[in-house]
């Protein structure tokens, strides 16, 4: 079966087809760097990461860009407020470019203790000015924009397909939002190209004058054309981003270029607290370390955020959290089995029992996939074989082959514990002392052995194979 994915823009499941063969051009709407990125965040980057590492499990070669928004996003998402990264800047009485740079470099390391695959680019809003003042001589020259002082604005009007994506209407937005309207705009739903404000800190000469600074919109626009060209595959970000962010960024670029811009628009749903939206706006964020310093590890949160379907609302409690955590725990214990397994400890007797089940368990995991990414179809697939695998219904060969394909369903996953992991050396003496005390049939010091180790988080079962060890979840 082949993949198919929810494109926003059509708002159907259609089958997933490139504009070249085999490579997959990806841009994911990235982070305003002015705050600590929360696990909602996190979520959508997750999603971009899981698709990316589908399509790369396909054999797609992936091209993936993700921007840094570190100027010009302003506090209402389009026209009006300062900017997020200024207002922060002056709260605590530092300089914009510092809180940027020091945001930046604290996404990147939650990426990375999340094992998000690094992107091919991420480029920094504030070092393609010229790319974007570029787009926006181009739209005025085509007669899509105008300029007004030192600002210049988008003419929605001149672009009839305006509001393809979200499905709104341009007379409609013009009635909304007629309290709050710029006179200066030709129409209400106009939007900012580029703004000039004396007072605003990070700020760039152009021919609108000495104290401007783009558009969010126009900023990923440029992004994505400088980096991938002008037609992508995949298009992404969460699902407030589609509008108006991305409703702005076709505009600007079909415009521009006068072609298709992007094939595939793909929005993640929202995390959610008590129902309602993680933002850092409401103050009801986590980020990595509040869950860390609850005791859990960054891959049990990864589990967590991507074990849902992407287009359903996750609404995180530490119960969740708690619970995916044991999971996980059972897809670990799989992978320990099938080591096991496959040396023949444990498994059926004649060696190619069960490679049947393994070849459908695969086929369900490839096949959840590919509707739209269904993970939870998928990890029931690697649950399904773990209850092969606890019946010992697996032959020495079926646990080798499963446990192949457990490794390459988790270079999609990206959270299961495949390898051994080895002990710290006081732990293993500890356990070998316990089963000498047991040899010596020495119960009350085995017993003993066994629950300090328990209460270090070191879980032992004894089989007929000898003593296996695993954390505690
Ligand atoms: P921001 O830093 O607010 O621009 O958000 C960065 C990215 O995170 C955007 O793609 C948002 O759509 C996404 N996002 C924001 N809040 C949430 C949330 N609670 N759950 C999932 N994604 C979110
Ligand atoms: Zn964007």
């Amino acid at each position: 079966m082949a993949f198919t994915v929810y494109n926003s823009l059509t708002r159907t499941l259609e089958p997933f087809t490139t504009l070249e063969p085999g490579k997959v051009r990806m841009y994911n709407c990235g982070p305003t760097v002015y705050g600590r990125a929360h696990i909602g965040n996190m979520r959508a980057y997750l999603f971009a990461d899981t698709l990316r590492r589908w399509l790369e499990y396909q054999g797609y070669d992936v091209k993936q860009v993700m921007n840094i928004t570190d100027v010009g996003h302003l506090l209402d998402d389009a026209d009006e407020g300062e900017d997020k990264i200024e207002a922060q800047a002056k709260k605590e009485k530092r300089d914009p470019w510092e809180i940027s740079r020091g945001w930046t470099e604290l996404f990147f390391a939650d990426l990375a203790k999340l094992g998000c695959k690094p992107a091919f680019v991420y480029p920094k809003a504030s070092e393609h000015v010229p790319e974007m003042l570029e787009m926006i001589d181009g739209l005025i020259a085509k007669g899509f924009a105008y300029q007004v002082g030192g600002d210049v604005y988008f003419e929605v009007e001149k672009f009839p397909a305006y509001g393809k994506l979200s499905g709104n209407k341009v007379e409609e937005l013009d009635a909304g939002a007629r309290i709050a309207v710029r006179e200066e705009k030709k129409n209400p739903a106009d939007f900012a190209l580029w703004k000039s404000d004396p007072q605003h800190l990070m700020k760039w000469t152009s021919r609108f004058g000495p104290d401007g600074f783009p558009g969010w919109h126009i900023e990923c626009s440029a992004m994505s054309r400088k980096h991938l060209g002008e037609q992508l595959d995949i298009h992404t970000g969460g699902e407030d981003n589609l509008f108006p962010h991305h409703e702005c960024e076709i505009a600007q670029t079909e415009a521009f270029t006068g072609r298709a811009f992007s094939r595939y628009w793909m929005h993640a749903k929202f995390l959610q607290v008590d129902g309602g939206k993680m933002s850092k706006r409401l103050g009801n964020c986590y980020s990595i370390d509040d869950v860390v310093a609850k005791g859990f590890a960054p891959r049990q949160l990864r589990y967590c955020l991507i074990r849902g379907h992407y287009r359903t609302p996750l609404n995180f409690t530490w119960d969740i959290l708690k619970e995916s955590a044991a999971a996980l725990a059972n897809l670990d214990d799989l992978a320990a089995r099938l080591r096991r397994m496959q040396t023949g400890v444990d498994a059926s007797a004649s060696s190619d029992d069960g490679l049947d089940d393994v070849a459908r368990c695969k086929a369900k995991f490839e096949s959840g996939m590919n509707e739209d990414l269904n993970v939870p179809k998928a990890i029931a697939a690697l649950n399904e074989l773990r209850g092969l695998a606890l019946e010992k219904r697996l032959g020495a060969s079926a646990a080798a082959a499963a446990f192949q394909f457990l490794r390459k369903a988790n270079e999609v996953l990206g959270c299961i514990q495949m390898e051994e992991e080895l002990l710290p050396a006081d732990i293993e003496q500890e356990i070998a002392a316990r089963q000498d005390a047991r040899k010596r049939k020495d119960f009350k010091e085995s017993d003993r052995i066994r629950d300090t180790l328990l209460a270090q988080g070191i879980v032992l079962e004894d089989t007929p194979s000898g003593v296996v060890w695993k954390r505690k979840s």
